[in-house]
């Protein structure tokens, strides 16, 4: 279950049919070398691997954005736009560029394991600076944030890597790349309660969903709601489901 192929995209509306393909059609129309759209066969092949990254564990990134998304895009088979996929791998490339410079002590994209009320939770910073107290996350965006301090997921996110890592840290950074520059933000670091009470708050819906098929309430204030999220039809529908239902289904 999970991303299993693309809304086939081309250059030209005129082309587009809004066909799904799986992965392997997609690559192989890439491979032709004749394809309408502006993907080439390894861009392809790179998105799918970056995604089908195989985990054990509830991740930071799935708790930091909307729960119902995590659960769906892992219960459900759907089909992503590449372009949506295109932006992820944009900050993949970012990252490892920036790995291979990194300074001498640095822990780079290392995946790290916490339990927390039993539950496993895992997570791969980007960047450990263990000798400055450090951790860093590099985030590509169309636009760098006006403001001095990250997004608030980005934030959340951050916390919940200094919990999970086994270093001491005292600072969160969030560097920010767009076309046109670099911006650090810092983050405010929580105390290990705060992140405990967000865990609290979060991993049992969670785990509720993974294990015994709750389904999260939808979080329509939530940024990936905004554009950003593959599973959008597939939470639509089951909402209007619920609603018909009498459901709760709005957190
Ligand atoms: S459409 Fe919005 S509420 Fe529904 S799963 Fe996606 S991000 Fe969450």
């Amino acid at each position: 279950m999970g991303l299993i192929g693309f809304k086939c995209c081309k250059a030209s509306r005129k082309y587009d049919t809004g066909e799904f393909v799986s992965f392997s059609e997609c690559i192989s129309c890439a491979e032709t070398t004749l394809n309408k759209c502006h993907f080439t066969a390894p861009i392809i092949k790179a998105m799918i691997d970056r995604e089908q990254e195989e985990r054990d564990s509830i991740t930071v990134t799935q708790l930091s954005g909307c729960l119902r998304e995590s659960y769906l895009s892992h219960k459900y088979d759907y089909y992503a736009d590449p372009e949506q996929l295109y932006f992820a791998f944009r900050g993949e490339l970012a990252h490892l560029i920036i790995e291979r410079h990194q300074e001498k002590d640095a822990v780079a994209e290392q995946r790290f394991y916490r339990e927390c009320t039993g539950i496993k939770i895992s997570g791969r910073p980007d960047v450990i600076l263990p000798n400055k107290k450090l951790i860093r996350d590099y985030k590509t965006a169309k636009e760098v944030p006006r403001f001095n301090y990250p997004f608030r997921n980005h934030s959340q996110q951050l916390n919940l890597y200094a919990w999970l890592v086994p270093f001491e840290i005292e600072r969160l950074q969030v560097v920010y790349l767009d076309m046109k520059g670099v911006k650090i933000c810092e983050a405010p670091l929580w105390s290990e309660k705060e992140v405990e009470a967000l865990l609290e708050k979060k991993l049992p819906v969670l785990d509720a969903a993974f294990n015994r098929g709750s389904i999260p309430f939808a979080d329509f204030d939530n940024w990936q709601c905004n554009g950003w999220c593959n599973v959008k039809t597939i939470c639509r529908k089951l909402y209007e489901d619920e609603l018909i239902s009498g459901i709760r289904t709005v957190s």
